[in-house]
Formats: structure tokens, C-alpha cells, sequence
């Protein structure tokens, strides 16, 4: 496994693994790497003649009061994670090699952006959707894969796709849990003992939801209430949204009769999770 630091070596060993006619998977990531992320690697594996990680904490999608400072880092472990699960090349560039102090431009999706995470992290997906055209641009791939964890940035990932003609398929992959049910994320390290026994309240919510539904409940606020009720019990988890969409357009419902994204953001201690379930 190689591994690249630089964004013009990396654009010439793509432009040369294009020449000869490979195929090229990038699987993005902030690094700290859990079985979520494995997950993506070998979804695109069977895809792909290379597959790159890339290993980047993007300092334009974190506000100044969020945790990029102590965003957990260890890339020895990353390294030999990645190369067990079948990663060719790590593109693993600094802080300054991604960001020079000259850069001034952005990419930026409107609308579906100012919703669910967008309220509470306005500048958030912009800071998103700038670094992925940039590894867009450096890696070059194919295929790119993300997580279904990450709902409403696979949703303005595809948009943007979409929008800018981008000539790359998005594969997005299913959300990989701990055994009682807690998404698997970076930031799960961050949690005390107690936390840690309160956080998979956010999966039962969802999951109640979900009962609820194919019990013949149409009424989103009727749902959203009960799930409110069920996070509430545990006190160390603070709301910050519950919505209820449209699976497609990211649209607010209130009657359930489409296949439907019920996302969900939460504070267990200092802590900010997300979650959901398509139904
Ligand atoms: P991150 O390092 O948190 O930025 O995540 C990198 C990629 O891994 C994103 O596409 C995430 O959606 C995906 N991911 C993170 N956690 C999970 C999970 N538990 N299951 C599936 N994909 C995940």
C-alpha cells in the first residue's frame, strides 16, 4: 500500500492509472478509522483495480466553537486497517497542502443545505462539498463511496454530482452498527461510560418510528413526539432535530405516504450524534 501526501504526485499516479484503463474507487474519510469505513472499502473493492482512502480532517467544514482541534487521529492504526481490508493507496495530504492561505474559492448546494444538520451547522456542507470536488479533482476516480450515516451529505454529494456533471458513480453504502445498535463513528470515542449506555437510544427512537409506521401511523408529528418522548428518558442526550423528509428531495413531510428519511441529530453529553432509517 502506498501511501501519497502530495496533491500533484497523487494527480499523476491517477492520470497514470487512467492511461492504462483502470479503474479508480476513492473512499473519502476524516481517518479514526471503525468497521463503517471498512465497510465502504470493501463495498467498491470488487468495483475497482485501485482503491484510494483518503485520510483528510477538513477544517472548512467544522465551526470554530466544533471539535477539530481534538478530532480523534491515529494513523499508524488507519494505515493498518486500510491495508488489511484491501486500500492501494492512501492520499493522506496536511492541513496546508489541502488549504493554502491564497484559497478562495468554494462549492456550495443550496437548499438542501439549510435544513436538518444545516441549521445547527450553517457552514458545514459548503465545507464539505468544497474538499470533495478538490479529491475529486486530485484523485481522480471512477466510483466514489459514501456512507448512508452521513444521510444528508450523500444526498448534496449527489446533488452536486449531479449539478457539476461530474463523471464519477456514487455508490452510497449501509449504516454499520455496534451491537446494540449505536452508528458506528469517530466521535463515539469522545463519550463517557454513561454516555455510552444512553447512545443507542437514538437507533431505539428511529426504530420505534419505524414500528410505528408499518403499524399504519401516517402523522409525522405523531411520530416525531413519540421518538421525542422514548431520547428524552435518558439524560445525558439532548435533542437537536428529529425530521421526518422525503427519502428523495430531502422535502419535510407531514403525511407518510413515500418512502421516507427519518433523520436524527443529538447532543449525548457534548457530544453531537446523528442517526436514521429509510422506511
Ligand atoms: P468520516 O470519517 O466520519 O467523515 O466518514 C467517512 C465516510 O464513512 C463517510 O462517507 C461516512 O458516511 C462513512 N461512515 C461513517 N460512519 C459510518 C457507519 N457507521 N456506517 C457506514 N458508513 C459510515
Amino acid at each position: 500500500m502506498k501511501i501519497i501526501r502530495k496533491i500533484k504526485e497523487m494527480q499523476e499516479f491517477s492520470g497514470h492509472l487512467r492511461s492504462e484503463g483502470k479503474i479508480i474507487s476513492i473512499v473519502p474519510t476524516m481517518g479514526y478509522l471503525h468497521n463503517g469505513h471498512l465497510s465502504l472499502i470493501r463495498v467498491v473493492k470488487p468495483l475497482s483495480d485501485i482503491v484510494i482512502m483518503t485520510i483528510f480532517v477538513n477544517p472548512t467544514q467544522f465551526a470554530p466553537t466544533e471539535d477539530f482541534g481534538k478530532y480523534p487521529k491515529d494513523f499508524e492504526h488507519d494505515e493498518k486497517l486500510a491495508k488489511e481490508t484491501g486500500v492501494n493507496v492512501i492520499f493522506y495530504p496536511s492541513t496546508g497542502e489541502m488549504f493554502t492561505e491564497e484559497h478562495l474559492t468554494t462549492v456550495k448546494v443550496k437548499k438542501i443545505t439549510e435544513i436538518m444538520c444545516g441549521v445547527s451547522r450553517p457552514t458545514h456542507f459548503e465545507g464539505v462539498t468544497t474538499v470533495v470536488t478538490k479529491l475529486f479533482n486530485i484523485v481522480k476516480p471512477h466510483i466514489a463511496v459514501f456512507g448512508q450515516k452521513d444521510a444528508q451529505q450523500a444526498a448534496v454529494i449527489k446533488k452536486m454530482v449531479e449539478d457539476l456533471n461530474f463523471d464519477i458513480k456514487i455508490i452510497i453504502s449501509p449504516i454499520i452498527r455496534e451491537k446494540d445498535g449505536l452508528a458506528m463513528s469517530s466521535r463515539n470515542a469522545y463519550l463517557t461510560e454513561d454516555e455510552r449506555k444512553d447512545a443507542p437510544v437514538l437507533y431505539k427512537s428511529l426504530l420505534l418510528a419505524e414500528s410505528e409506521i408499518k403499524k399504519g401511523e401516517k402523522s409525522a408529528e405523531n411520530i416525531i413526539t413519540r421518538m421525542k418522548e422514548l431520547i428524552l428518558t435518558k439524560k445525558s442526550v439532548k435533542i437537536d432535530y428529529i425530521d421526518i423528509v422525503d427519502y428523495n428531495t430531502l422535502e419535510e413531510i407531514d403525511i407518510i405516504d413515500r418512502e421516507i428519511l427519518i433523520a436524527a441529530a443529538a447532543y449525548v453529553g457534548k457530544t453531537r450524534l446523528i442517526d436514521n432509517i429509510i422506511v
